[in-house]
């Protein structure tokens, strides 16, 4: 069985004052929560501050973004090694908003992808269509579009120390929630798509799924047979809504 994996992405939010507030709350909240990972992905400057508050928690912590580059002449970029020297686990990688507004294309989120396993880090791989791939019935090529790359390159068994977020663009920060049904097929799609690769890696895997979790809607979608747990945006500033969530990813719920 897969233990899920409930991570938070605070996107560019938060100051040093409402970070601790709501580590302290959240902490607590989580001590009793059993058989799943939490994991909290900050802004770069307060991983410092998220490493002093989280660790010996049991939280793990990661960051939103990382260079595909080593080092050197990259003004600006932030390298996997500099993640792990703030103890990060995880980083996201591909989000949408990366995307669509930074202009990140499948082959740099692949590149990025490859920069995050040699640091030791687990990237979160982000896939998700639009709306209009979704209408157009897109949905599975797009996704199979956008994992072909890192498949190309880092290869299947690549997944066995990463994470994929499933993340339907028109669910992000919108209210509108893929159904759990909705939501369990392209998980299943994804999973077959690795499976063609490498059938063991793609059981493993953890897929999770990003779009307007709340505790409200948690449980159900975490019920699902492919859903692996979630990458959550809004809800993850409020450490009440991401307690709730976590404890709807615990066996024990
Ligand atoms: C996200 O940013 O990855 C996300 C899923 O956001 P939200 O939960 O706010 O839709």
């Amino acid at each position: 069985m897969r233990i899920k994996l409930v991570a938070g992405n605070w996107k560019m939010n938060g100051t040093l004052a409402t970070n601790q507030a709501l580590l302290q709350a959240l902490v607590p909240a989580l001590a009793r929560v059993v058989g799943v990972k939490c994991a909290i992905c900050a802004p770069f400057p307060y991983l410092a501050q998220v490493q002093q508050l989280l660790s010996g928690t049991g939280l793990a912590w990661g960051a939103q973004n990382v260079s595909q580059f080593d080092a050197g002449a990259y003004t600006g970029e932030v390298s996997g090694a500099m993640l792990v020297d703030f103890g990060c686990r995880y980083v996201i990688v591909g989000h949408s908003e990366r995307r669509a507004l930074f202009g990140e294309t499948s082959e740099t989120v692949a590149e990025k992808y490859a920069a995050a396993l040699k640091a030791g880090l687990t990237p979160i791989l982000c896939v998700g269509e639009t709306l209009a791939d979704r209408e157009a019935g897109y949905t599975e090529p797009v996704v199979a579009a956008q994992l072909a790359p890192v498949l190309a390159a880092s290869g299947a068994q690549s997944f066995a120390h990463a994470v994929i977020a499933y993340e339907p663009v028109w669910a992000i920060g919108t209210g509108k929630t893929a159904t759990p049904e909705q939501a369990q097929a392209v998980h299943a799609y994804i999973r077959t798509r690795l499976a063609t690769h490498d059938a063991a890696v793609a059981e493993k895997v953890q897929v999770l799924y990003g779009g307007s979790v709340k505790g409200s809607n948690a449980a159900q979608l975490f019920g699902m047979p492919d859903i692996d747990g979630g990458l959550i945006g809004g809800a993850s500033l409020d450490a009440n809504e991401m307690a709730v969530i976590c404890r709807a990813a615990s066996p024990a719920s």
